[in-house]
């Protein structure tokens, strides 16, 4: 998709720092970091939301999640780590392409939602 900000950054238009990558998948650091540790994991392929996934997208999000465990152990997370995604307005979702966000490297206790 021409005007989706996940989309250039796994373009390379706009610059990341990128953590992992294979042949479905981008993950880079998040530029406002939540957490001492805050990677997203996107596809490479634009889709919007979780409320977008089909069938059709079950190997990619069991590829995302293998690769979401590579990354918490290279980056350290033998502690734990969360994985959150917001997905439409209620959630808050700001970039309107499917990512995955790994928190990790601090307690964050036990809520989930503020
Ligand atoms: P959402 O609110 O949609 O779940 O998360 C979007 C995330 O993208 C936010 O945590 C925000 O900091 C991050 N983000 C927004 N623009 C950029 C950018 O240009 N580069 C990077 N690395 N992260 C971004
Ligand atoms: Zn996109």
């Amino acid at each position: 998709m021409t005007d989706c900000l996940f989309c250039k950054i796994v373009a390379g238009e706009i610059p990341s720092t990128k953590v992992f990558e294979d042949e479905v998948s981008y993950a880079f650091r998040d530029i406002n970091p939540q957490a001492p540790v805050h990677v997203l994991i996107v596809p490479k392929e634009h889709i919007a939301s979780c409320a977008e996934l089909t069938e059709a997208n079950e190997a990619l999000v069991g590829k995302i999640f293998t690769n979401i465990a590579k990354i918490a152990k290279a980056e350290g997370l033998d502690k734990g780590f969360r994985v959150i995604s917001n997905s439409g307005d209620d959630a808050g979702q700001t970039v309107h392409h499917l990512h995955y966000h790994i928190l990790g490297g601090k307690s964050m206790g036990e809520g989930l939602v503020p």
